[in-house]
Parts: structure tokens; sequence; C-alpha cells
């Protein structure tokens, strides 16, 4: 556990890269959530103006239908009332009629008309209605900015003009009033032609707000929930990558790191030393006699023996910046960075000892029947042209360990290897 906590720290700097992913991910997915948001809410929008804008052209329809039924009949008339006064801009012979036995009777033509039920629909309805033209014969039908804009428009062919402020929470709608047949008949006076835009009648009511809530709620929901999940799967992810880039760089039998680790470290290492003029030392160890331990013991004895020895090397190692790794078989290595040649060669001593001190029974052994180690130092030189030339001076001195009796610790000078400490 300890050992795959240590691999885990090694590559603190790989999972921080996959951290990043998560975090991208989050980030896609809050943008995808933006998105789908902004989306919804046009949407919505645009289905409220197309209902807004369908209710304006009623309106407006309604309007004009009944402005055609006056224009139809000539003209109506209508009793005098404090609400209906004479239309001082109707200039025709016959305005008033006086029956002789009736209230006095004014015409109403459709203009006239438009303006009583404009007045009308704004006192009772949430509606208002406009005439409005460019050249008026009422001055008080004189375009605003925004009907002039309108108007304008509708000489450039436009059907219709159309805002909805949201702010002020108003639709106004305008279309034209186009000259007809029954329109000149007083129009004409004014130099009116058939099909000419007369004018337009903008029609304005209120809106209610539209209401985002639902989905920026359900948006955010998801959102949250989402980023949640995304945290938690992506956590317990990187944890599971984590350790199994753990246990991919331990070897199975001894939990110490395993040979593609040691590998591609001591590359690293030596790069690093080339890089920085630094020592740094390999040290091979191989049990010895370890073929008769087995014969005699048997192979599930042997891994158990392996592993006593492997843990005992991990211990030594853990005083040193360096780290231990089953080369192969019964052989080990350990990898010393920042070591110099007295200092390696005492930590292979130590290992040594400490292999010895377990006093396993091994009859076949070297040292008293117990198992024991036998170790080649070599240390880093600057005309190392490559870390397997090392490893090579590390094995021969190793070779001549074995050649010295086993359970010793060799050296590699430059030339010839140093022997120390051989039985
Ligand atoms: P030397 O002192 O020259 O190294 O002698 P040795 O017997 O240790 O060397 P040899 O290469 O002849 O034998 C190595 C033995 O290590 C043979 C093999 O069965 C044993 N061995 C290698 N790996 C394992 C393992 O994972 N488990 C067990 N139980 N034995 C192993
Ligand atoms: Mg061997
Ligand atoms: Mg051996």
């Amino acid at each position: 556990m300890v050992l795959q906590g240590l691999a885990t720290l090694l590559y603190r700097l790989e999972v921080g890269v996959k951290q990043h992913y998560i975090t991208i991910s989050a980030i896609c997915w809050i943008l995808l959530l933006l998105t789908s948001a902004m989306w919804n809410i046009w949407q919505l929008r645009h289905a409220h103006q197309a209902q807004h804008l369908k209710v304006a052209r009623s309106f407006f329809g309604l309007v004009v239908t009944i402005r055609e039924w006056n224009a139809q009949l000539g003209g109506v008339y209508a009793p005098i009332t404090p609400h209906l006064q004479p239309n001082p801009y109707l200039d025709t012979t016959n305005r008033e009629l006086y029956p002789p036995d009736g209230p006095v009777l004014t015409k109403v033509n459709p203009a006239y008309m438009t303006r009583l039920l404009a007045a009308l629909a704004a006192e009772k309805q949430d509606v208002r209605f406009r005439i409005s033209s460019l050249q008026p014969v009422n001055p008080s039908n004189q375009a605003t900015a925004w009907e002039r804009q309108a108007l304008l428009a509708f000489e450039q062919q436009a059907q219709e003009f159309y805002t909805w402020d949201q702010q002020a929470q108003t639709f106004t709608y305008m279309a034209p009033l186009i000259a007809e047949a029954s329109c000149l008949t007083c129009h004409a006076q004014y130099g009116s032609q058939l099909n000419e835009i007369r004018g337009g009648i903008s029609v304005s009511f209120s809106t209610p707000p539209v209401n985002l809530n639902p989905i920026l709620f359900s948006h955010s929901l998801i959102m949250l929930v989402g980023l949640v999940a995304m945290h938690i799967v992506g956590q317990q992810l990187l944890h599971a990558f984590a350790e199994l880039e753990a246990r991919s760089q331990l070897d199975g039998l001894t939990q110490v790191f395993n040979r593609g680790y040691f590998d591609a470290h001591l590359k690293h290492e030596f790069k690093r030393a080339q890089r920085h003029n630094r020592p740094f030392s390999v040290i091979l160890g191989d049990v010895d006699n370890f073929k008769a331990y087995n014969d005699l013991y048997g192979h599930q004895a042997g891994d158990h023996c392996l592993q006593i020895v492997a843990n005992t090397l991990q211990l030594v190692a853990s005083q040193t910046d360096g780290f231990v790794a089953r080369y192969g078989g019964e052989e080990f290595v350990l990898i010393l960075p920042n070591t110099a040649a007295s200092s390696a060669h005492s930590i292979a001593e130590q290992a040594r000892i400490a292999v010895e001190r377990l006093a396993i029974r091994h009859p076949g052994g070297v040292a008293d029947g117990y198992v024991t180690l036998s170790l080649g130092v070599a240390i880093w030189h600057p005309d190392d042209y490559a870390a397997a030339t090392m490893l090579a001076r590390a094995d021969k001195s190793l070779y001549q360990a074995k050649q010295s009796g086993r359970n010793c610790v060799v050296v590699a000078s430059e030339m010839p290897a140093l022997m120390l400490d051989c039985t």
C-alpha cells in the first residue's frame, strides 16, 4: 500500500494532466448547457412573439374590416352627443343631417370611426389603435417617429412592421392602409389614387413578461447534477487510474518497483546526471545459491523468501533518495540518485548485512547456512555514454562478487573492479 502511494505520487504529474481532462469536460458541459439554455430562451421568445403577431394581425384585420364596411356605405350617420361631435376635418356638403323629428345626425367616416373605436378600446381594453399618415388630413394623425419608420418601410414594399419592447412589455404592430375604390369616393379630392398607401394603423398592447424561470431552473439543475456526477465519476476514474498506474509499476510478487519502472528511471537518472554532472549509483543484488533454496524448500517458500528480501532492501532504500526494483528472478536493483562511490558502497553493505541478519535458514547458502546477497555497484562516470554501459559495469561487479565467494559487495571502479568485504 505504501509503495502504491509512492508510485501514485511519482505519477502525480500525469494524473494532474488527466485532471485537466475533467476540468475541460466540465467547462464543455457548462458551455453546452449555456448554449442549450440560450437556444431555449430564444425559442420561447420567438414563440411568444409569433403569438403577439397573430393577435396584432387579428386586431388590425378587424379594424380594417369595420372601416371597409363604413367606406362601402359611404360613411354612417349618428346622433350628435357630448361624446360624438361633428368631425371638423370632414370636408363634405352633407356632414350633418337634420331629421324633422329627431336629433341632428353627423357623418362618421372610416377615419373618424377608427379614432372613435380607438378611444373606446383604450378605455375598455388593453389595446391601442392609431391611424397615422405622412400627409394627414387631421394633424393629430401625424406619424410619430416609429410610425414614420413603418410608413417609409411600407413605401419600400414592406407588408407590416412591428416591435416588441420586452423592457416596456409592449408589442406594437403596424400595417399599411391601401386606398381602395370605396375610399376614393371621398379621398379622390385629396389626390389619392387606387392602391396607394394612404397611411397605416398601428395596434399596440401590453405583453406579459416571458417566464424564463423554468428554463433557467431546469438547466441549472441539469448542469449541477452533471457537474457533481462528473466530479464523482472523474475522481473515481482518476483514483482507479492512479491505482492501475501504480500497480503497473510494481512487481506482483515482491511489491517493489518492476523492471519496466526501473528501466525508465535509470534512463531518466542517467540523463539527469549527464545534464547536471551529478553522481548517481546503481546496485545490483542477487540472492546467493537460490536455486538450491527452491530445491530444498519448494517454490512457495522461495517466493516468500524473495518477498522478505525485497522488503528488507526496500527499508534500506527508504533511507536514501533512491528506490529498489526487482530486476528479474532473484535479482534486485537499487538506484541511488546523488550518491557517490563511498556512500553507494556503504548502502550496498547495509543491504548485504540486513539480508544476512534476517537469518533465513538456507543449508545450501554460503554464510553459516543463511540466505545472503551478493552485490555489484556501479557509479556514473562522465565517460558513460549510455545507461546500459553503467548497468553492464554493475553486472560485472556482481559477477566478480559471485566469483569472490558470494555474500559480498564489489564496487566497479573504472579499471579494474574494486573488491570489498567478500567472505
Ligand atoms: P547464484 O548464487 O550464482 O546466483 O546461484 P543461484 O542458484 O541463485 O542462481 P541460478 O541462476 O542458478 O538460480 C536462480 C534461481 O532463482 C532459479 C529460479 O528457480 C529462482 N527463481 C527465480 N525467480 C523466482 C521466483 O519468482 N520465485 C522463486 N521461488 N524462485 C525463483
Ligand atoms: Mg541470478
Ligand atoms: Mg542467485
